[in-house]
Formats: C-alpha cells, sequence, structure tokens
C-alpha cells in the first residue's frame, strides 16, 4: 500500500457434529390498522431491495422466541430466500434474499409460527430485562406502560420511521452504545424512590440529559416529547427538539445520583443470572448465520434444554433456560456452527455490515475484511474498541461512533478515526490495500502500546496524525 494514500478530500452444537456451512434498526411491520405514519423500513409488508434480492427486518413483540418459533423462522427464511439471517447491532432479526413472489409466503408462515411483529414506534429495552437480578428497575414494565400510553393517544402523532426510545433499566446487559431520540435510564437513589433520567438525542454518553423523573412523569414527559416531535413534521427527530424551551418545561437537573451500578457485561458469552440460572450469549460470526445452521445448532440447543431464544445488542442471541450442567457442551456446539461463544473472542470486535453479495450500496466484501482483521490485526482487537467495516458511509452495522471505522467508496477505503462512518476520515488507502492498512494499523497498536495500556488508549494517544502517517507509510 506504500504511496497509494490519499489525502482526505470530499468524504462519502454438541462438539464433533459439525454444520454443514461455516460460513442494521427496529422498523415496525406497517399495518394499515396503525395510523402512526412511518417511513419506508424493511418490514414484512416493506421489504428493502439490498444485493442479494428482498431484506425483512423485524423485532418480535415477544421479549423472546421459543425453540420451535426460531426454527419456523430459520425454515421460512431458507424456503422463501436465500437462508441468510442477520442480528442486527439493535438486536432486531434480518432475512435475507426475498423475491417480490416470495413475500407473501413469508408472512404466512411468521404468522403460522405465532410471531408477532412489533408495530408502531420502537421502544427498546434490555434483553434481559425482568429476568436480570441487577437491574435497578424494570424496564420492561415502564416500555409497556409507555406503549399503552402511546397507543391511546388521539390523534396519533405522526412520527419519524426510525425514531427510537429506549427504556434502559440498567443491569448487566444495558443499551448506553445505542443511539436513540429519547432515552429513560434508571437512577437508584438513596431514599428508595424509583426515578428515571430523561435525556434526548444520542448515546447514553452522548445524549442531552433534560430531567429526573419519577415513573409517571417519565411516561408525560416522553408523551410530551413525542407530541413535540410530531409538531415539527414528519421526520423530525430528537436533534430537532429546542433544547431551551425544554429546558424551561423540566425542572432544574439535579445531580444525577446515578447510585449502585454494575460494570456492563459483554452480550456474548455466559451471564449469570443467579444461582440456577444463566444465560448463554451468542454472536453468529460477523453477524450473519445460515438458515441450515441455525437449524442444526437449534435441535442440539433444544435437546440440551433451551427453551427461550431472544436477540441482544452488538448482534446476539441470548440462550435461556440451559441446565448449568450443559452450559459447556451447548458452547462447544455453538462453535462448532460458527457462533462466537466468549467475550474474548478477536472477532467480537470487528463489526462488518452486510457488505459486497448481500447490499447494493457496498463497496467492498465487509465481512472478508473482517476475517482478514482477524488475522493481522489482531493486536487491536484487545476488547478495548471496535473495528467497524462498512461498506458505505450509512453505518447499518455499527450506527454510533467506533474507534476505528474503514467505510468503502467507489475508489478505495475511506479511514475514519473515532467517529461515525460518516465523519471526515484521516486517511483514504487503495482500493488493493485494505489487508495491509489492517496490518499496518495493528503493528502501529504493537509496536506503540506503553505497559499497561490498551489499543484504544494507544490510538487516542498516538492521535489522528500519527496514524495517518503510518498508514501513509506502510
Ligand atoms: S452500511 Fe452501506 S453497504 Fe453496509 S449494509 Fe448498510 S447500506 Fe449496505
Amino acid at each position: 500500500m506504500k504511496g497509494s494514500l490519499m489525502v482526505p478530500a470530499d468524504t462519502e452444537t454438541m462438539k464433533g457434529q459439525a454444520c454443514l456451512s461455516q460460513e442494521a434498526d427496529r422498523h415496525p411491520v406497517a399495518s394499515p390498522l396503525h395510523s402512526m405514519v412511518r417511513g419506508a423500513c424493511p418490514s414484512l409488508s416493506t421489504p428493502m431491495q439490498t444485493g442479494d434480492g428482498l431484506l425483512v427486518r423485524l423485532r418480535p413483540s415477544a421479549p423472546g422466541l421459543t425453540v420451535e418459533q426460531f426454527r419456523a423462522l430459520a425454515e421460512a427464511t431458507q424456503k422463501h430466500g436465500n437462508g441468510l439471517i442477520e442480528i442486527t447491532a439493535r438486536g432486531n432479526l434480518q432475512l435475507r434474499g426475498m423475491m417480490p413472489e416470495s413475500m407473501a409466503g413469508l408472512a404466512a408462515d411468521i404468522d403460522r409460527a405465532g410471531i408477532v411483529p412489533e408495530s408502531g414506534v420502537a421502544i427498546e429495552v434490555p434483553p434481559l430485562s425482568g429476568l436480570d437480578p441487577s437491574e435497578i428497575a424494570d424496564a420492561r414494565g415502564l416500555a409497556e406502560r409507555l406503549r399503552s400510553a402511546i397507543d391511546a393517544l388521539h390523534p396519533k402523532p405522526l412520527l419519524a420511521a426510525k425514531l427510537s426510545i429506549i427504556v434502559d433499566g440498567g443491569g448487566r446487559l444495558v443499551l448506553d452504545e445505542l443511539s436513540a431520540d429519547i432515552r429513560l435510564k434508571a437512577l437508584k437513589v438513596v431514599d428508595g424512590r424509583q426515578l428515571w433520567t430523561l435525556a434526548i438525542a444520542g448515546t447514553q454518553a452522548t445524549a442531552t440529559p433534560l430531567a429526573i423523573l419519577s415513573n409517571e412523569d417519565a411516561i408525560t414527559s416522553v408523551i410530551s416529547l413525542l407530541n413535540a416531535l410530531a409538531a415539527i413534521g414528519l421526520r423530525a427527530r430528537g436533534r430537532d427538539l429546542d433544547i431551551a424551551s425544554l429546558r424551561a418545561q423540566f425542572p432544574a437537573l439535579p445531580d444525577l445520583m446515578r447510585g449502585e451500578t454494575i460494570p456492563p457485561t459483554s452480550p456474548v458469552g455466559i451471564i449469570p443470572l443467579d444461582k440456577v440460572q444463566s444465560a448463554i450469549g451468542l454472536r453468529p460470526a460477523f453477524g450473519q448465520i445460515h438458515a441450515q445452521d441455525l437449524i442444526h445448532f437449534l435441535g442440539l440447543a433444544e435437546t440440551a434444554g433451551v427453551r427461550e431464544i431472544r436477540t441482544g445488542p452488538e448482534h446476539s442471541l441470548l440462550l435461556l433456560g440451559l441446565p448449568l450442567d450443559r452450559i459447556e457442551d451447548v458452547l462447544a456446539a455453538a462453535a462448532d456452527c460458527n457462533f462466537q461463544t466468549r467475550a474474548g473472542d478477536l472477532a467480537n470486535y470487528a463489526i462488518p455490515c452486510a457488505g459486497a453479495g448481500a447490499c447494493a450500496s457496498a463497496h467492498y466484501a465487509t465481512r472478508q475484511a473482517a476475517a482478514d482483521l482477524v488475522e493481522v490485526g489482531a493486536d487491536l482487537l484487545d476488547g478495548s474498541l471496535k473495528v467497524h467495516l462498512s461498506g458505505c458511509t450509512k453505518g447499518c452495522a455499527h450506527p454510533s461512533p467506533a474507534m476505528l471505522t474503514i467505510v468503502g467508496t467507489a475508489t478505495g477505503y475511506a479511514i475514519v478515526v473515532n467517529g461515525s462512518s460518516s465523519a471526515e476520515p484521516v486517511a483514504y488507502i487503495g482500493k488493493e490495500d485494505l489487508k495491509s492498512a489492517l496490518a499496518t494499523l495493528g503493528e502501529l497498536v504493537r509496536n506503540n502500546k506503553a505497559a499497561g495500556e490498551s489499543a484504544q488508549q494507544c490510538l487516542k494517544r498516538l492521535g489522528r496524525d500519527a496514524i495517518a502517517t503510518a498508514l501513509r507509510q506502510g
């Protein structure tokens, strides 16, 4: 890749039983019965054309699916599409490769399986809400009350298609890294009252806090914000709200009393719930699995005792109901079926989108690049940062900023440091130079990391210029 760096310019299941193949967000099904206007979303009724056919994204309304339901979903994807199933960064399911004439059959099979896609405005809660004893507050309960309040509105507010609300009760698997238009986060306070922080437009770290509220006030305040958004217009998002006027509406924000929190847990690996129960988090290799492999694994998991499967953030699947003495067997089986099974797997930290061959917008094969990254850039993948491999500037696989993002362009790749896929790159590299650039970035960390320093700390200390220089000289 020497000499080809360009100056930033215009951006744009049981072990031994091998599986047959080794190989973005919440947009509810548009329902003619639901008068809340939604934009064009890849749902069962409005699938999206991609490079490998039609794509459907769905979020079941139930917290989880039975093994039987998950199997039916996989079989339907195999029968009506190309069999590829993805879990998005927000924990939605994506089914790929359908034709227009196959959509009715897919919808009928999903309906027959008793899977009801969520409809209306998206309200996301941590996947283990209700099961996690470390959860500060019952997020799912508050979300259900909020949903009922929204459904009771007359007239219905007309809201942007991608509008999202996060209700996060804390606990082991939090949604801090997901961006949302409106977010409620549980606080544990000294006198035992349950309070929530209300914030708008961003991740937990970047959203603008507005107020600390009781359960009831949290619901009425979110409704008020939804009405304010509807008044702005059909495309209005949280960032369009007028902060100054909101500050006048809400009481002065007291010092945030965050109370007791526990460090967040990776959604991949064994997640203890209590003395007799654990959730098992798996991630399909680079977020995608073939239905044939999934069906094979589900048979093994069901035999071992898995009773429910939930989807989670970071492209994860969470298995519930497994007896503790079967966990290692199931993890081994999952690894054989090309799941990532351990929090420390290097591949957990390489985040590709669907990429070339699956998405018509992609400028490169992101999954192959992710495999190359694991091969040559392991020093980057120490768990302190994520490398986002995005086929274009849309950034479906990791909508929030990542420490490193490799964005496909018409002429090569843009390298973004500590930003989203649409942020200004520090450098461009040529079409043929990606693997060597990934190796260069890995070497940069290996050669410069101070004792006790993580890859992320190292890159932050070196800064954008040093990274660009290393790529130029690599
Ligand atoms: S980021 Fe771009 S290339 Fe990747 S899946 Fe999204 S639209 Fe397609």
